[in-house]
């Protein structure tokens, strides 16, 4: 499958900053989506620790264990809209967010937290949040699996 719909020039410096395998993953979900009509918002992408623990401070992530960090983990919004210009960041277009998901669970995509619940809800610090946006290629590896793959070729 390919991608059809135009990414933008940061959005694939986005992609580029994956590891190889999630960035394959990641523009092959993009593509399974496009081939369904849904053109996708590429969000953040690689997160260094510093910014993790500032997330984690004010209430936007559960965990400083962040597969963000890994090069695993990505934000995708459903784009809808004239010209498909609006990205749903809130995540109030539940039918488009329901073929991301689709497809992600298909291709092997988690959820935060590891699950396949995209829509559960999450323990943060000022309060409970959902995040429908994120995903995550772990390829079967725990975190600290993957965090020792990822220094042995760093
Ligand atoms: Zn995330």
């Amino acid at each position: 499958m390919k991608v059809t719909q135009t990414l933008r020039k940061e959005e694939m410096q986005r992609l580029a900053a994956l590891c190889p395998s999630a960035r394959a993953a990641a523009v092959e979900l993009i593509a399974r989506c496009n081939a369904r009509g849904l053109h996708l918002r590429v969000g953040e992408t690689y997160r260094p620790q510093e910014e993790q623990a500032a997330r984690v401070a004010k209430g936007q992530s559960a965990t400083l264990r962040s597969w963000h960090f890994l090069r695993r983990a990505l934000h995708l919004y459903p784009l809808y809209g004239e010209g498909n210009r609006i990205a749903d960041v809130t995540g109030k277009r539940k039918d488009l967010y329901a073929i991301l998901h689709e497809e992600a669970k298909a291709q092997g995509f988690k959820a935060a937290g590891g699950t396949t619940d995209w829509w559960r809800v999450l323990k943060g610090k000022h309060g409970p949040f959902v995040d429908q946006a994120h995903f995550e290629w772990r390829e079967g590896m725990t975190y600290a699996q993957a965090r020792a793959a990822m220094q042995a070729v760093a």
